[in-house]
């Protein structure tokens, strides 16, 4: 038996704003950056959970990691796994902390890192990565992962059993696929944030077509006569057959999308992710509806807070994309769920990963989505362009993978299957001892004179 005996935070920032990584028509600089929460036990395992943030802020979601995690100390992890469903419940259920949410911003960011590091813990003790831990349960078992409060009225979970035994058929032949590292393919994001100059994309663009790479993606939002050219010079280097997608990154009004995409049509994007603001599901859909007839789709959800809106998107048939995030979802939990109602409403995930950390967490995450439901609900409904028959699609990005235990990894255009135990988002510990906000003196890069170029600026 193990014991959960403590639990540790860490705010880890990298500086990456000092070459616009990461940069976008929202976004202009942010310093990737990562809230741990480990856990510790009375076994030589440790638990590793993280949420993404993009910097300033970061400490405010470590400091809510204690009123989350707290509630695991001194208690058997399989007084916890044995039902995660009912674990979550639980752990979203303290009301003075649910008054600051309810599931959703800070304390659903930290949620995440606590409820990932619990799965973490759980596959390092049964010695197998996530997505094997997942894929080896019965569907009744991956069901009772689910809380489905609030989603009851899209799918009971009767249905879900249903749903994922029908997806049974196949499994084999998929796991089969997982292990010959062909089960996920992966776009690029490398090339396209908005503070790169054209000849760095067009550099970047050139090296990831010749990497192997057929699906490419590129930051909007700039003027409409900025973003045409360098959509003309991404045509240019990618041809016509590789596909193209656009993210906006919220910056735009409803109207003010639907105006600046129609412009884009002749450089024909497989969708727009991030057209406004993600809490707006009516709004999407109006999007969706004046783009579809271009053979435009629409995408989101690295901002959509949890299933309810995951939830709402699909109802109102807004996306033809889901995106679902690793951590800004309450972890792998809700990660679930949203697979499961994409599955049911026929529109396919391809989460997002464009972040510290991220593409580590999502390989486990696509490769689970693919041996779960396999080709059940790719049928998209509503959406043109590329279809992804079963395997699956992830973005890549390739910055900061260094700094992991076990980096995510990318050959021939297809996720190499994480093999080792756990979620893989175990930082090295000297890459988490220099880049610990604020750190320690002489330690820590946020101590040095060249950290003060950014501690010392105007926020932007
Ligand atoms: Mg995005």
């Amino acid at each position: 038996m193990v014991t959960i005996t403590r639990f540790e935070t860490r705010d880890v920032r990298f500086p990456t704003s000092l070459d616009k990584t990461g940069s976008d028509a929202m976004n202009t600089a942010g310093d990737y950056s990562a809230a741990y929460c480990l856990l510790y036990t009375d076994s030589e395992h440790v638990g590793h959970g993280m949420t993404f943030t993009i910097g300033r802020g970061n400490d405010i979601v470590a400091a809510c990691i204690p009123y989350i995690a707290k509630h695991l100390v001194s208690k058997p992890l399989s007084s916890f796994t044995s039902n995660m469903g009912a674990t979550w419940r639980t752990l979203t259920s303290d009301s003075q902390i649910r008054w600051i949410g309810p599931e959703k911003g800070v304390s659903h960011l930290a949620l995440g890192a606590v409820v990932n590091a619990l799965w973490d813990l759980w596959a390092r003790v049964e010695g197998k990565p996530i997505w094997q831990l997942v894929a080896d349960m019965a569907p009744e078992e991956v069901v009772r992962c689910i809380d489905f409060r609030y989603v009851e009225d899209a799918i009971t979970p009767q249905e879900a059993v249903e749903f994922l035994r029908k997806a049974e058929v196949g499994k084999a032949e998929r796991l089969e696929k997982v292990r010959q590292n062909r089960a996920v393919r992966c776009y690029t994001t490398s090339a396209g944030w908005l503070g790169y100059s054209k000849e760095k994309m067009r550099e970047l663009l050139l090296q990831s077509k010749n990497e192997g790479f057929q699906h490419f993606k590129l930051k909007v939002g700039a003027s409409v006569e900025e973003d045409i050219e360098r959509l003309k010079i991404a045509r240019e280097i990618i041809g016509d057959d590789a596909v193209l997608m656009v993210d906006a990154n919220q910056i735009w009004s409803v109207p003010q999308a639907i105006e600046h995409m129609t412009q884009l049509v002749p450089f024909k994007p497989w969708f727009i992710e991030e057209p406004t603001s993600p809490d707006d599901i009516l709004g999407h859909a109006a999007v969706l509806r004046a783009l579809s007839g271009y053979g435009i789709g629409v995408a989101t959800g690295e901002m959509a807070q949890n299933r309810v809106i995951f939830k709402q998107l699909l109802q109102a048939r807004a996306i033809t994309v889901a995106q679902p995030d690793a951590c800004r979802l309450g972890g792998l939990n809700e990660v679930l769920c949203v697979f499961l109602l994409a599955a049911k409403f026929g529109v396919q995930c391809v989460p997002h990963s464009g972040g510290v950390g991220l593409p580590e967490y999502t390989q486990h995450m696509s490769i689970i989505d693919y041996v779960l439901f396999g080709a059940v609900g790719q049928q998209t409904p509503n959406g043109d362009g590329p279809r992804v028959p079963e395997e699956r699609l992830l973005e890549y990005v390739e910055h900061l993978h260094e700094h992991y235990e076990e980096p995510a990894e990318v050959e021939d255009g297809y996720v190499v299957t994480p093999t080792r135990p756990g979620y893989s988002v175990n930082m090295k510990e000297e890459s988490a001892k220099k880049y610990e906000f604020p750190g320690k003196d002489g330690v820590s890069w946020w101590r040095s004179d060249e950290a003060k170029q950014i501690l010392d600026s105007e926020w932007v």
